[in-house]
């Protein structure tokens, strides 16, 4: 398989993920840790469900795959995400040492790898983060704008305290 082909398939199984997140309610992002030809986790956003505001894909993918690995430093590991990391996710990438980011649809809100901010090209951190951008990106894009307009809808239609309970379904 042609390496376009591996990031793909990988980004598919993120988006498998987003989708997840999607029926629970939650912002649909997922994500998924490679190591080598081992899928290390993969996880999507959870901060409702678990009532933690930390609780993006990425975190939980990180945390995850440093239980499996019995290491927290996750060296030579490819993290597969369906949006542009936030800020908090951008710098635990940079924590955990992986080697390389391949993510779908830019986030200009919160985007900080190449849209809000550039976190990875500080010259304050000493690891640097091999980025390719825009697999899947319609596919991960799309995901996002579904949500958000089915949750716009969904406020002017029923006021905001029904929506989370449709949501959530
Ligand atoms: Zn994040």
């Amino acid at each position: 398989m042609k390496d376009k082909e591996i990031d793909e398939k990988r980004m598919k199984m993120a988006l498998e993920e987003a989708e997840w997140a999607d029926r629970e309610g939650e912002v649909p992002v997922g994500a998924v840790l490679v190591k080598g030809d081992r899928i290390l986790a993969k996880d999507h956003n959870r901060c409702i469900t678990l009532s933690d505001p930390t609780a993006h894909a990425e975190i939980l993918v990180l945390r995850r795959a440093g239980q499996v690995l019995g290491n927290y430093r996750l060296n030579d590991t490819v993290m597969y995400v369906t949006a542009e990391p936030c800020p908090m996710c951008a710098s635990a990438m940079i924590h955990s040492r992986i080697s390389r980011l391949v993510f779908g649809a830019p986030e200009p809100k919160f985007g900080a790898v190449e849209s809000n901010l550039e976190l990875f090209k500080e010259n304050g951190f000493n690891h640097r983060i091999e980025v390719d951008q825009g697999v899947l990106e319609r596919e991960c894009a799309e995901t996002l704008r579904d949500f958000f307009k089915k949750r716009r809808l969904l406020s002017r239609e029923n006021g905001d305290k029904i929506v989370s309970k449709c949501l959530t379904k």
